[in-house]
């Protein structure tokens, strides 16, 4: 991932809240390892801690260190990963900034990213790292501790890399473009199983993750368009979080009605539809065959 060198990075995008959890933030996630491992299962680049957590209040307000300082400029995003992040984010928020404007469904509201480490309070209720990168509908934002990624390979056997993270990073905005668009709704109710509106507002964002990775270069944060090797590494990271693939992996079979994000072959195809054709409104998970 090579960034313009002298292109300008916008750092109030993204808070950093990467200073250790907050005291005594345990949260009660269940019993033992395998209640952790179903947890991660169940929420995987989920929508709703609060739902698990029982929160809703954000209480207490957690440092918050000033990324301007570190970066500044494109260079910058190619030195560091909190940087890079910046830069990614900024990136991909230019992008549906213009969408929105050339696609006439209203104006593109930014929304942050936190990284945090270990436990983060937010108006989605507290959240631990296990949880995995989420958004957070009720205060707009994004939520990533890093150490995450770590995890994507030592747990999830996924290969890993900067577009495996640029993946990410963009499924969750894709969240946040369904909540500006009112997509979100769509699931209340129909959360589980392989053909739940869940498992379709899951793959449209993976969908949305792709159409990003394709218009990127025109954004001006990149040098160069992204290769086939590059898009290999996001492909590899949407086929490691596949639902078939964690349950195997967690309870040694596989069970469609508790499908929530889509199976491996079902996120690669929708991330690959989404990059294929640049478009988001090739997106449209919910009307037909997914
Ligand atoms: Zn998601």
């Amino acid at each position: 991932m090579d960034f313009r060198d002298d292109v300008k990075l916008d750092a109030s995008q993204v808070e950093n809240r990467g200073g250790g959890g907050f005291p005594g933030g345990g949260l009660a996630i269940g019993g033992g390892a395998a209640g952790i491992i179903a947890l991660i299962a169940a929420l995987i680049f989920g929508i709703n801690p609060g739902d698990i957590t029982g929160g809703g209040d954000t209480t207490g307000v957690q440092p918050t260190s000033d990324l301007s300082q570190e970066c500044k400029k494109g260079s910058d995003a190619d030195q560091s990963e909190n940087c890079r992040v910046v830069g990614v984010v900024n990136s991909i928020q230019a992008y549906w900034n213009d969408a929105f404007d050339s696609g006439g469904s209203g104006s593109y509201s930014p929304a942050r990213t936190v990284l945090f480490s270990q436990a983060v309070d937010t108006g989605c209720g507290q959240a631990s790292s296990q949880v995995g990168p989420f958004y957070c509908p009720s205060d707009k934002r994004v939520y990533l501790d890093l150490s995450f990624f770590d995890e994507l390979q030592s747990k999830f056997g996924a290969k890993g890399g900067p577009f495996a993270q640029a993946y990410v990073i963009a499924h969750e905005y894709g969240h946040h473009v369904q909540d500006l668009l009112g997509t979100m709704g769509r699931v209340q109710g129909d959360e589980q199983g392989a053909q739940s509106a869940s498992v379709r507002l899951e793959l449209q964002a993976d969908c949305y993750s792709g159409v990003w990775a394709k218009n990127a270069v025109d954004t001006g944060f990149y040098e160069k368009p992204f290769t086939e090797t590059d898009i290999q590494e996001a492909l590899d990271a949407a086929a490691a979080v596949g639902d078939d693939r964690i349950q195997e992996k967690a309870q040694g079979r596989v069970d469609p009605e508790a499908f929530t994000h889509g199976t491996s072959e079902q996120r690669m195809k929708w991330f690959s539809t989404g990059y294929t054709s640049g478009d988001p409104g090739k997106c449209d998970t919910f009307s037909g065959g997914i």
